[in-house]
């Protein structure tokens, strides 16, 4: 029988079925999912407005490229039109997040005529050629180099390492907060003098908001959080609902420099994927997402330091909106596994931190079971 590659095979946990905040595995457990798929299920597993909307398009026509124009793609992009990132009124849907970042820089490149990607540090992007370029680790890299260069490394959130971005630089490329990273939000100065010195020499300004996107933080876009614009943004994961889209955000002058040819995909942009997006819009606004995970956010950070201010090996708790981070002084591998045993999925980000990303729909006694669970899991790795 054909097998998975192996390091995907027998995780010890068999989910048959999502609803909302919570999943179920074969022996009709019950589990609060704050991995949520890597963040993948920000508007909750098998949410109801994406179900309809899937449900309709499948039962009109499920495949077609993006050679033909159709109702749905009209609707989404009515339904888009006043989530779309400020400045940026021109969108190319893709199916994954390394896509997005992918075509991104590909844009860059063509319209400034350099080569040059500024990344920084603990960085994550995706692992196709390009992506991973931009990648910071190197145990993703060094088997697969040479990659796409030159691309030039800094320090996040260190001001004084910008004055690196030169005028040979097509593009950098940035996340608002670190996801893979270690959960790690820019600061707000930091942005501002990114923006300013991209700006001086003429680069891009690439946002990766493929984590941190569509309302996860307690802002439909994150860079919202720090008065700055991109030049071009990135995104996936919640923006599908559960589905797998991704989006590239671009400005009219650059899409004008655009030509037929220049990037495509079969199935970027089909029929289901622009769906379940029209619906993530609906529900977006309905339910005002993002002001939803700035107030459950602050509710769960609260939560999480009254429970476990008293732990030595916690460096900080931190995060923004619904992406939050207990960052350990130590491995935290078996705090999230003490934590799955206490039925509350999490995930490691960097090298010390237990990752949550929850769907928006998160109550507080959620809140209160991650964090008793967090509290279990803590106190084993200490002792
Ligand atoms: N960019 C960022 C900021 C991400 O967090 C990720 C995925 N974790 C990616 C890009 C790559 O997305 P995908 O796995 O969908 O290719």
């Amino acid at each position: 029988m054909i097998k998975i590659l192996k390091f995907y095979q027998d995780r010890g946990l068999k989910i048959v079925k999502g609803e909302g905040q919570y999943v179920w595995d074969d022996k009709g457990d019950k589990y609060l999912d704050l991995h949520a798929g890597h963040g993948v299920a920000f508007l909750g597993h098998r949410n109801k407005t994406v179900i309809s909307y899937l449900e309709k398009q499948m039962n009109e026509i499920m495949t077609l490229s993006l050679a033909f124009d159709t109702p749905i793609r009209e609707e989404m992009t009515r339904e888009l039109d006043d989530l779309k990132p400020n400045n940026l009124e021109h969108v190319f849907l893709l199916n994954s997040g390394s896509e997005a970042v992918e075509l991104a820089l590909k844009i860059a490149r063509k319209i400034t005529k350099r080569r040059k990607i500024v990344a920084f540090k603990n960085s994550f992007h995706g692992r196709s050629m390009g992506a991973l370029s931009v990648t910071w680790n190197k145990k993703y890299r060094e088997p697969f180099e040479p990659l796409i260069g030159p691309t030039e490394f800094l320090d996040y959130n260190n001001i004084d390492s910008l004055k690196n971005i030169t005028e040979d630089t097509a593009a950098v490329i940035v996340e608002p907060v670190q996801g893979e990273g270690g959960v790690i939000p820019a600061k707000k100065e930091f942005m501002k003098a990114l923006r300013e010195m991209t700006e001086k020499v003429g680069a891009l300004l690439i946002i990766d908001e493929v984590q941190t996107g569509f309302g996860r933080t307690g802002k439909i876009w994150a860079y919202q959080h720090f008065d700055i614009k991109p030049d071009i943004l990135t995104a996936g994961k919640a923006i599908g609902g559960g589905f797998p889209v991704s989006a590239v955000f671009i400005p009219e002058w650059i899409s004008e420099k655009i030509e037929e040819g220049d990037h495509g995909s079969t199935y970027g942009g089909n029929p289901l994927a622009v769906a379940a997006v029209t619906a993530a819009c609906k529900v977006a606004k309905s339910e005002k997402i993002a002001d939803q995970a700035q107030k459950k956010g602050e509710l769960f950070l609260k939560i999480l330091k009254e429970k476990l201010e008293d732990f030595k090996i916690i460096r900080e708790i931190r995060g923004l909106g619904l992406m939050i981070g207990i960052d350990l002084k130590v491995n935290p591998s078996t705090a999230i596994k003490i934590l799955q045993d206490e039925k509350v999925l999490s995930l490691k980000a960097g090298l010390t931190v237990i990752r949550f990303l929850p769907p928006y729909v998160i109550n507080q006694s959620d809140m209160e079971w991650a964090a008793d669970a967090a509290r279990k899991g803590i106190s084993e790795t200490e002792s």
